[in-house]
């Protein structure tokens, strides 16, 4: 298995601590890796630095085939590359094959992609070419919950910009992002992407560092936080994409069973492990009891276990702290009145495991409502007007996405523009498009993803102004 970090296109330990991969359905330790020692990032960050003179320059029909053939390796190694994600995060097998299908998609999708130049002739006859040319080297920061496809979110748009890039993946997940940069590496020039690995204080150093242009940060928002403070002495730019508390709106004229499928779906994906997953349900009265039947009958109907085993449809929180984290919100929610519906099934004896929990009777201050569990609970609260609920949507610190259930679309779009965040999602949630822009507002974070607006985000503006001598 691999466990090297990549500096100058070069697998290399690192020369500091060792730590625990463990598998989280299991808590079997699968291997160790071992993290970055100051001298090694130096000299990552040097390399490409120095890589970045030749990429800079390359031509984008070469970054197009290149980006074809790592497409291609990916596809061709699917099955591995899902049981290395289950292994390590925890997801179901045809989940995790899911992930690395959308990742061939999305690295074709920006292989596509053409940067723009605009020109200009001013009456004077003078022209004006403005071009978007690339930054250097770019940090990206990458979470747990969807290793692999999040590294590709980061890594590509900034590679196709002509930037090199420097990825350090979760010290919770780091052995299927090792694999992506090495099969990258095997199609790119040496220094243009490596990864590096740390515990605890890499990640400041590298966000920190002078030489670093740009940092790409997916996780929490106090991290966020602590990166945009890092890049003040720098003028670094940063996207951040953090936390959020999506809300799911569901008018009382909706089909029941089939939005309740998809709404089980959008709460309950990767064990509710996504920034854009339906954090809290707001359902009209007249429709709540129903709502709640048949979601029961949803959470009772998964199959809690190793991912990796035949059947399994629902997996493990990915890691001890979150686990604990999840748990406390549930206590939370009963200890203040809630009623709290279990899934059937059940739990695996050992493992970071939690039943799909609905919280019934929930209330707009109690935390599981207030805050972001991330993890496989669903607070559920009626309302009798939507115009409240669109009021307590816009008083959350949060504003990443949002959903409304209903079939009066021309009602919805209506919501939609009513509400504070980056997307808003009519009668489903959490399906991205790499075409449409991904980005949180207020806390949930700053810049955003996908599309051509995405990749911009990784080059500045210069204009070039041609007067005739
Ligand atoms: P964090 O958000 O704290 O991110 C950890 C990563 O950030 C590590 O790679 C770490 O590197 C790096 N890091 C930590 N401090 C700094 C710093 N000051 N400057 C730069 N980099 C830093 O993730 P956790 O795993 O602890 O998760 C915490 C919460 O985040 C979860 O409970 C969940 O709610 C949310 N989350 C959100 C995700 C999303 O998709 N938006 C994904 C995952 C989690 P190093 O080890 O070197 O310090």
């Amino acid at each position: 298995m691999n466990t090297s970090m990549y500096i100058n296109g070069q697998a290399i330990l690192g020369n500091g601590n060792a730590l625990d991969v463990n598998n989280p359905a299991t808590l079997e330790v699968i291997t160790q890796v071992y993290s970055s020692a100051f001298e090694q990032l130096e000299e990552c960050v040097a390399k490409a630095k120095q890589a970045f003179t030749i990429w800079k320059n390359l031509a984008d029909p070469k970054i197009v085939e290149a980006f074809h053939a790592i497409a291609e390796d990916i596809l061709s190694q699917k099955e591995e590359l899902a049981r290395l994600i289950t292994l390590e995060q925890g997801k179901p097998l045809f989940l995790a094959q899911v992930e690395v299908e959308l990742t061939v998609q999305w690295i074709n999708y920006v292989a596509g992609l053409n940067i723009p130049v605009e020109h200009y002739q001013e009456a004077n006859g003078k022209k004006i070419t403005v071009y978007n040319r690339p930054l250097g080297v770019v940090a990206s920061i990458t979470p747990w919950n969807w290793p692999f496809m999040i590294a590709a979110w980061h890594l590509f748009p900034a590679l196709k910009a002509k930037n090199c890039v420097i990825n350090k993946p979760s010290e919770f997940t780091p052995l299927s992002t090792i694999k992506l940069i090495e099969i990258i590496n095997q199609h790119l020039p040496a220094g243009v992407c490596s990864l590096i690995l740390g515990d605890g204080k890499i990640g400041h150093a590298l966000t920190q560092h002078p030489d670093i242009q740009k940092v790409t940060f997916t996780g929490s928002t106090g991290t966020g936080q602590k990166i945009l403070e890092n890049s003040v002495s720098t003028l670094k730019s940063v996207v951040l994409e953090l936390g959020g508390n999506d809300i799911g709106i569901v008018l009382e004229d909706v089909d029941i069973d089939q939005v309740c499928r998809k709404v089980f779906m959008s709460a309950f994906l990767n064990a509710g492990q996504t920034c854009a997953c339906l954090k809290r349900l707001y359902v009209h009265e007249k429709i709540y009891d129903q709502v709640i039947r048949k979601l029961t009958e949803m959470i009772n109907s998964q199959v809690l276990g190793n991912g990796l085993e035949e059947g399994t449809t629902f997996g493990p929180v990915q890691n001890k702290l979150q686990f604990e984290k999840v748990q406390a919100f549930i206590t939370d929610a009963l200890e203040h009145g809630a009623t709290v519906i279990r899934s059937h099934q059940l739990l695996p004896e050992k493992g970071y495991f939690i039943a799909p929990t609905l919280v019934v009777n929930a209330r707009d201050e109690m935390e599981v409502v207030q805050k972001e569990q991330f993890g496989p609970v669903l607070p559920i609260l009626s309302f009798s007007h939507v115009d409240e609920v669109i009021k307590t949507t816009n008083q959350s610190e949060f504003g990443l996405g949002a959903s409304v259930w209903t079939k009066n679309l021309q009602k919805a779009e209506k919501i939609a523009e009513q509400i504070e965040a980056g997307t808003v999602w009519i009668n489903s949630h959490a399906d991205l498009s790499p075409e449409a822009a991904f980005g949180g507002w207020k806390l949930s974070g700053l810049g955003y993803s996908f599309g051509l607006g995405g990749l911009l985000q990784y080059t500045h503006k210069q204009s070039v102004h041609i007067t005739a001598a």
